[in-house]
């Protein structure tokens, strides 16, 4: 998938925020949905995305729609550094097949991190227990300002 092209509404983000796929939700309002990161590269791996904004990467969102999806990568931080006092955290962010990219509805990932703990790689982490995912989202949540 180049950086063109038409934003395909069978994505799996698309379908997640329709409820036709589960989710680990951490939070959400009318405008954002964060939720957990089902093959994490870090123990806490979060993914921001907007609700109706169908910008599939940074170069298509709005101002608008981009001010509030980067106020929710915060507000989310906050909650994940919080909840689970990590040492560190990186956000990260794909465009692009060739840039990374293989969900094509754009997102944020929010990634705790520890000196001592290897990131596992993009899109090469095994995937996590839903149990162990939902005990987490209701960490951070619990953490949320
Ligand atoms: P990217 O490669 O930047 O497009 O990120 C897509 C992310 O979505 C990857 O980190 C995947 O692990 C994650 N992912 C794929 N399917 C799901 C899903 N059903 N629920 C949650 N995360 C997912």
């Amino acid at each position: 998938m180049s950086l063109t092209g038409a934003y395909d509404p069978a994505n799996i983000f698309a379908k997640i925020l329709r409820g036709e796929i589960p989710s680990a939700k951490v939070w959400e309002d009318e405008n954002i949905l964060a939720f957990m990161d089902v093959f994490p590269q870090s123990e806490g791996h979060v993914l921001v995305i907007h609700k109706t904004s169908t910008a599939q990467n940074l170069l298509e969102i709005s101002p608008e729609h981009l001010a509030q999806l980067t106020a929710a990568v915060q507000r989310t931080a906050r909650a994940v550094t919080a909840a689970l006092s990590p040492e560190g955290f990186s956000i990260m962010q794909f465009n692009g097949e060739a840039g990374g990219q293989t969900v094509f509805h754009l997102h944020f990932h929010v990634i705790p991190r520890w000196s001592d703990r290897a990131l596992k790689g993009h899109g090469h982490a095994p995937m996590a227990d839903t149990e162990t995912l939902k005990a987490l989202a209701g960490r951070i949540a619990a953490a949320l300002d």
